[in-house]
């Protein structure tokens, strides 16, 4: 199979390097840089920073929008701003990057490793219904764990690869049980759940635009929110904790430097600008993708090695397809393909390790994540930023 997939990369690309996913500078990047620094402004305080907020806010239909330093810092944020504290639980999938369980952690709260849905990637609100039935009471409008006594207070949903969780269903059970629901929709910008963009259901929604996500400001992140007092709440904080004053440093709480500078933002600008394009660009390699692994899948010598599934997005969602995903039918197949690809200069990449099996999370409790290792067991991502 690798060799029939290798003459199909190489028809796309020709010899050289095929990278996964590489940033794109057609539009105004370099001009609104330049203007950053000519104008002295590359700091946290500037323009861009304001332009930036808008019109992510317009793109992504939310209210407000506030830009920091990193994805990791906006789920910090946005953890801490839905009252996420010491000594809390916070349900999130084992099958995420480890800046979802970081973000927990640096609120002194333990993540709660449970299954994602095989279709989606993302948390299933049936694994989440049924772990909170068998371990979860409400006390006082506060879900507890009968175990630990430990307060479940959030939840964190993740968008994997871009493709939308079912989110009307996990807003469901996490509202029977009071538990408030965050996006991590890092991988989401421009993916649609049921027709509205991703980040909208849970109460507040991080972004990330680190150099390998859909768009990029070198490194930055974004807190969507509906909510004007938790969004003016998050600003404030994302800024030291800084009351506006004259010239008085004055700070009323202890804050966190997060605030994204102006000359990441005058990037980021720019690459929304062009973020049409770049998703047009994705559509077009997927239906690229989704022709070649069909015609594998009926092809009269296909071997049981050929077949692989090309991962879709789930029929109601429309998904960025930030990165292009196959599934192997074992470990054995995944691993042989992982070793042929790259050794040959495609770069292919497994899913991250399973949160609950790196070293400072193993003694988080888990559900069984029978989907979740069998995904982290099969699936491969594959060169998704190949211009045609
Ligand atoms: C990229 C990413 C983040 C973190 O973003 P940074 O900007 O790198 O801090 C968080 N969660 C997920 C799922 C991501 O893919």
């Amino acid at each position: 199979m690798f060799k029939q997939f290798e003459s199909f990369v190489r028809s796309m690309t020709g010899e050289g390097f095929v990278p996964l996913h590489t940033p794109q500078f057609n539009g105004n990047e370099k001009a609104y840089v330049v203007d950053t620094i000519d104008s002295t402004f590359v700091s946290s305080v500037g323009a861009y920073v304001t332009d930036f907020e808008l019109a992510m806010a317009k793109y992504t239909g939310v209210k407000h929008a506030i830009a920091v330093t990193n994805g990791t810092a906006a789920l910090h944020l946005s953890l801490i701003g839905v009252g996420v504290q010491s000594g809390d639980e916070v349900i999130t999938q084992a099958l995420t990057f480890v800046a979802t369980s970081n973000a927990i952690h640096y609120c002194q709260a333990s993540p709660v490793y449970l299954d994602v849905d095989a279709d989606t990637m993302g948390l299933s609100p049936t694994a989440v219904k049924d772990w909170l039935l068998q371990n979860a009471v409400i006390e006082n409008g506060s879900c507890i764990n009968r175990h630990t006594r430990a307060k479940i207070s959030a939840c964190v949903v993740m968008h994997t690869f871009g493709h939308p969780a079912r989110l009307d269903e996990l807003k469901m059970v996490c509202d029977e049980y009071g538990i408030i629901l965050v996006e991590d929709a890092a991988e989401s910008l421009g993916s649609l759940y049921k027709g509205k963009h991703t980040g909208q259901v849970g109460k507040v929604a991080a972004l990330s635009f680190n150099g390998n996500k859909i768009i990029t400001t070198g490194g930055g992140g974004m807190i969507l929110t509906n909510d004007s007092e938790l969004a003016q709440q998050l600003k404030h904080l994302s800024t030291t904790a800084k009351v506006a004053h004259p010239w008085q440093y004055e700070h009323d709480q202890i804050g966190y430097n997060y605030r994204m500078p102006n000359l990441n933002a005058a990037l980021g600008l720019a690459q929304l600008e062009g973020i049409e394009s770049e998703l047009a660009a994705k559509q077009e390699l997927t239906l690229r993708y989704k022709g070649f692994f069909e015609q594998l899948a009926n092809s009269d010598d296909s071997s049981s090695a050929d077949r692989v599934q090309f991962i879709e997005q789930p029929d109601f969602a429309c998904s960025n397809y930030w990165l292009q995903t196959i599934k192997f039918e074992s470990r054995e197949q995944q691993q042989a393909f992982l070793a042929q690809s790259n050794e040959a200069g495609i770069m292919t990449r497994p899913i991250w390790q399973l949160n609950n099996t790196l070293p400072m999370y193993r003694h988080c409790q888990t559900d069984e994540l029978i989907n979740s290792i069998d995904l982290a067991n099969t699936i491969v991502n594959i060169p998704s930023s190949i211009r045609l």
